[in-house]
């Protein structure tokens, strides 16, 4: 195979970054825009040894799963990879993905497999999900004010505001602030040269309280005429919060490291669940809050809670697994690496009264063996343990030395979720290995429209 060849070929998978995938005489190339099913003509744009990159020039014959794009920005777009695959073989497609993944890395037989899979959670509405976005301001060809989207892998950004996966509301927002902008000859930033104001503009949205907040992410320390702005946003339905964050770096990174109330108040409100949280511009939270807390729910069923376990919550983030959990557990520790993360977590849990959650800054691999060790030097030998341990660690996985600890503590069950199944199934692998049993799995489908899939088991103890 060479550069410029073309060539007919049909397309067997999704690669991950939501590229088709598809073999010319054994020969795997890596087909962009394309979706399982679909056979196409395509142009090779660069061969290496052992597969290829082409570009699609005509589908030949679509696949029966082949469906029109709700926006038609779909393919440039790096938000969105396989909007034209039906949401149905979207799901089917993660669900596959996890099985092939629990069975090629993680060592699982196929039956056994199907045997305790249970059914992937999707959405009813697999579009509008997000609750919070972050939109580049930019210049077009033609001189305009333009917001939008990066391309795939560019910072060029797509002129566009309305986005199929966020609130239709961020569009009359944006209209708003472009219309503001121009009237008053205000700047945008450059990325080239450093210069101009407005670099980003961050809106999140309350799903169960439909409050929104609006941040400005500015190359400055003022917005001209701020009061002008904030009289006419601050008429919209539900506006809450309107801030400003001042970024003057030359970076990828998209907020600055603060930011300033200019109206109303400094956060917006939502729940998960019965917990309620307070979302600040540069807090983390879940971005599709319907999804995440169908995900957390299974969780807690797996965690099987009666009331007087003692629980620990790796990788916690702000919290939202361990408040969950903590309304029936006796104790629920809580690790996570970021102090930021960890205050809200505290602040978290005092706002809605739950004082049976602890939490600790640190590495989950360093925290849970120096407690461990710790614990026995105190209590003569004897070794410290846990009803239930729940991890959710990033896409890299748990380090060995914790999946250790974990096994040395001989919790009952191990809750494990996961964003990122090939590095799960390595973990399961291990797990099983050492006196644990997997009994169940089940993907949730929180990010519809893009290849991520998450994944929740519960493993007991032999
Ligand atoms: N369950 C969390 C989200 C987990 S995402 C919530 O509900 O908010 C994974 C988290 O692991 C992130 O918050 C990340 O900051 C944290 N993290 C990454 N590496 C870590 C490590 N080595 N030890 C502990 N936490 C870590």
């Amino acid at each position: 195979m060479q550069k410029n060849d073309i060539v007919k070929v049909k397309i067997e998978d999704i690669g991950v970054n939501g590229e088709g995938i598809g073999k010319v005489e054994g020969y795997p190339l890596f087909v962009k825009d394309t979706i399982i099913g679909d056979v196409a003509e395509v142009k090779v744009m660069k061969a290496k040894k052992n597969y290829g990159y082409a570009k699609l020039m005509k589908i030949l014959e679509a696949s029966k799963d082949r469906v029109q794009a709700r926006c038609e920005f779909a393919r440039n777009c790096g938000g969105c990879q396989i909007q034209e695959m039906s949401y149905e073989k979207q799901l089917e497609f993660k669900e596959k993905k996890v099985k092939g993944n629990l069975e090629r890395i993680g060592g699982f037989d196929r039956e056994f497999i199907e045997s305790i899979m249970e059914p992937i959670v999707g959405m009813e509405n697999p579009f509008a999900y997000r609750n919070k976005a972050q939109f580049p301001f930019g210049i077009s060809k033609d001189g305009e004010i333009i917001t939008g989207f990066y391309a795939g892998r560019t910072h060029s950004i797509i002129a566009n505001t309305d986005c199929a996966l966020g609130k239709s509301v961020n569009q009359e927002i944006l209209e708003l602030i472009l219309k503001f902008w121009k009237e008053f000859h205000l700047s945008v930033y450059d990325e080239n040269t450093g210069k101009g104001l407005l670099r980003h503009v961050l809106i999140r949205y309350g799903f169960k309280t439909d409050e929104i907040m609006v941040c400005f992410v500015i190359n400055g320390v003022k917005i001209p005429h701020t009061k002008e702005l904030v009289s006419q946003l601050s008429q919209l339905k539900g506006m809450t919060s309107i801030t400003f964050s001042t970024n003057q770096k030359n970076t990828n990174v998209i907020m600055g490291d603060s930011y300033q109330v200019i109206w109303g108040q400094s956060y917006i409100t939502d729940f998960i669940g019965d917990i309620k949280y307070q979302i600040s511009p540069l807090s983390f939270f879940q971005v599709n809050p319907i999804q995440t807390e169908k995900l957390y729910r299974q969780a807690l069923e797996y965690a099987d809670l009666k009331g007087s376990e003692i629980v620990w919550d790796l990788y916690c983030g702000i919290g939202t697994i361990s408040l969950f959990l903590a309304q029936r557990a006796k104790r629920v520790y809580g690790v996570e690496i970021i102090p930021q993360a960890i205050e809200d977590a505290r602040e978290n849990a005092k706002i809605n009264q739950i004082d049976n959650a602890e939490f600790y800054v640190g590495k989950a691999e360093e925290v849970l063996p120096a407690y461990y060790e710790r614990y026995a030097k105190e209590h003569s030998g004897e070794k410290a343990t846990a009803d239930v341990i729940v991890v959710d660690p990033p896409r890299k996985g748990c380090e060995e030395s914790l999946l250790r600890t974990i096994t040395e503590m001989e919790p009952k069950r191990v809750v494990y979720v996961s964003c990122d199944s090939a590095t799960l199934a390595r973990d399961l692998k291990y797990l099983c290995e050492n006196g644990y049993r997997l009994e169940k799995v089940r993907a949730v489908d929180q990010f519809p429209m893009t290849v991520h899939v998450e994944t929740v088991c519960l493993l007991s103890r032999k």
